[in-house]
C-alpha cells in the first residue's frame, strides 16, 4: 500500500521523489511544493512591486523637505530637486509615451565641493524623501576588471542588497557615487600605458551610467565564470556623483582670462564661490574626467563652503541635529542638556579651524559629551554646557 502512494499534483510516485506530504485527500511531493511556493512568491511580488509606485511631488516641495534637513546649499538643493522631479517622472510617463520619438534622458547630478559640506546628505536626504533603495560607493576602490580592487558592477551588488535582492526596487534606486575626482585621468592626453584606476574605471562606469542590463555578481566580489549573475537594467538608476574636485577653480579662474590677477587675488574669497558659477565641461575635462563620463552627468551642480554661520545653524537647526540628537540621548536618562550660545560658537570655531566642513562638528561634540555620557548615573537632573567646559574639553584635554 505504501508503494503505491504518489503526488496526486504531479503524479510522481513515492520512489521517484524526496517526500511526501499528506492532506485530507490527498498528498503531494517535494518538487510541487517548490513550484507551487516559486508561483506565490511571484504573484506576491507582483503584487509587492504594485505597491511601489513612487510619489512624485513637485520639485518645491522636495526642496522644502531637504531644507528641513540640509543648511544653506539653496542652489544646488533646487538643481537636484528639479533634477530628481524630472527623473522620476520620466520613469513613471516612460510606458505611456512609448511610441513617441522624444526620449526624456536620464539626469545623473554631479555635484561639487568640499569635504563635509553636505553632498552625500543631500542624496542620502533625496532618497529617504522618496523612498527609493539607496547606497553609497567610494570610487576610490574600483578598479578597471581584472585588476585588484572592486569591479564596477559592485556598486549594483550593493544596491541590489540593500533591498534584498529585490530587482524591481533595486533598478529605482539612487546610488551615490563618492570621490568621482579621485578616478580622474592622470594626465589630460589620453595616455598609452594603462591607468587602471582612473581612466579605466571611467571607462568601466560608462554602461553602468548610461542605461543598460549589467550582469552583476549577487554576493559581490570578482566575476567568475561559473557564477550565477542577476541581470540589473540601470536605465531608470539615478546616480549622483560627488567630489571635491581640487583645483578645480584655478582651470575655471585660468579659463576666465579678462579678469586681472590683481582684482582675483583682492577678492579671492569672492570669486572662488563665482568661478564655480563658471564651470564648463572643458573644466572637468581639463581635470581628468573623459568626456563620455561627463556626458552622463548632464546636471552639474556646487555647494559652498560652510561659513560659521551655517555651521552654527547645522548644530542645532536640522530635524536630526547634533545638539537635538545629544539633549535626546540625555533625555532618555531623565537629564535636560542645556548647551550656551556661546559655548556653541565654541565648537563653531573649532570646527571651522579644522577645515573639514560639517564633519568635525560630530567629532567636537563627541569629545564634549563622551565623559558626561560615561559617567551618566551620577550626572544632575540639569546639565548646562557653557563656553568654559566646552573650551576646557576642546583646548585642555
Ligand atoms: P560630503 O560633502 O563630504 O559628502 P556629508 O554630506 O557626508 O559631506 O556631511 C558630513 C556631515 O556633516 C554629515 O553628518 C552631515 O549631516 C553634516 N553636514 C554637512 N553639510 C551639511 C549641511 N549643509 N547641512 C546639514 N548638515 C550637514
Amino acid at each position: 500500500m505504501e508503494d503505491l502512494l504518489k503526488c496526486n499534483f504531479c503524479g510522481k510516485n513515492k520512489n521517484e521523489i524526496t517526500f511526501l506530504i499528506s492532506g485530507i485527500n490527498g498528498h503531494i511531493c517535494n518538487y510541487c511544493i517548490e513550484k507551487i511556493y516559486s508561483i506565490v512568491q511571484k504573484k506576491f511580488l507582483i503584487k509587492k512591486n504594485n505597491n511601489k509606485f513612487i510619489k512624485i511631488q513637485k520639485p518645491k516641495e522636495i526642496k522644502f523637505f531637504l531644507d528641513k534637513y540640509v543648511v544653506g546649499q539653496n542652489e544646488a538643493k533646487k538643481i537636484i530637486s528639479v533634477a530628481v522631479y524630472n527623473h522620476y517622472k520620466r520613469i513613471q510617463e516612460q510606458h505611456k509615451h512609448k511610441n513617441e520619438n522624444i526620449e526624456i534622458e536620464k539626469s545623473n547630478v554631479l555635484l561639487i565641493g568640499e569635504t563635509g559640506t553636505g553632498k552625500t546628505l543631500l542624496a542620502k536626504s533625496i532618497s529617504n524623501f522618496l523612498k527609493v533603495p539607496f547606497t553609497i560607493a567610494d570610487a576610490t576602490t574600483l578598479t578597471e576588471a581584472g585588476y585588484v580592487g572592486e569591479d564596477v558592477e559592485s556598486i549594483l551588488t550593493k544596491l541590489l542588497q540593500s533591498v534584498n535582492y529585490d530587482i524591481e526596487s533595486a533598478e529605482k534606486g539612487i546610488v551615490f557615487l563618492d570621490e568621482i575626482d579621485k578616478i580622474s585621468r592622470k594626465s589630460n592626453n589620453p595616455s598609452i600605458t594603462r591607468d587602471v584606476s582612473g581612466e579605466g574605471v571611467q571607462q568601466a562606469l560608462l554602461k553602468i551610467l548610461e542605461g543598460s542590463v549589467i550582469n552583476v555578481p549577487p554576493q559581490g566580489g570578482r566575476k567568475h565564470p561559473d557564477q550565477k549573475m542577476i541581470q540589473i537594467n540601470t536605465e531608470n538608476i539615478l546616480f549622483i556623483a560627488g567630489g571635491t574636485f581640487d583645483g578645480i577653480e584655478k582651470i575655471i579662474s585660468d579659463r576666465i582670462e579678462q579678469m586681472s590677477i590683481g582684482f582675483i587675488t583682492k577678492n579671492k574669497k569672492n570669486y572662488e564661490k563665482d568661478y564655480m558659477k563658471n564651470l564648463l565641461a572643458k573644466d572637468l575635462k581639463k581635470f581628468g574626467l573623459i568626456p563620455e563620463i561627463i556626458g552622463r552627468f548632464p546636471i552639474i551642480t556646487y555647494l559652498n563652503p560652510l561659513n560659521k554661520n551655517m555651521l552654527k545653524k547645522i548644530l542645532v537647526e536640522p530635524k536630526n541635529a547634533l545638539i537635538k540628537q545629544y539633549k535626546k540621548l540625555f533625555d532618555m536618562d531623565n537629564i535636560s542638556l542645556n548647551i550656551t550660545d556661546e559655548a556653541l560658537d565654541v565648537i563653531v570655531d573649532k570646527t571651522f579651524e579644522l577645515g573639514l566642513g560639517a564633519r568635525g562638528l560630530r567629532m567636537f561634540c563627541e569629545k564634549i559629551f563622551l565623559d558626561y555620557i560615561f559617567d551618566i548615573e551620577n550626572i544632575q537632573p540639569i546639565l548646562n554646557i557653557d563656553q568654559n567646559i566646552v573650551k576646557q574639553k576642546l583646548f585642555y584635554s
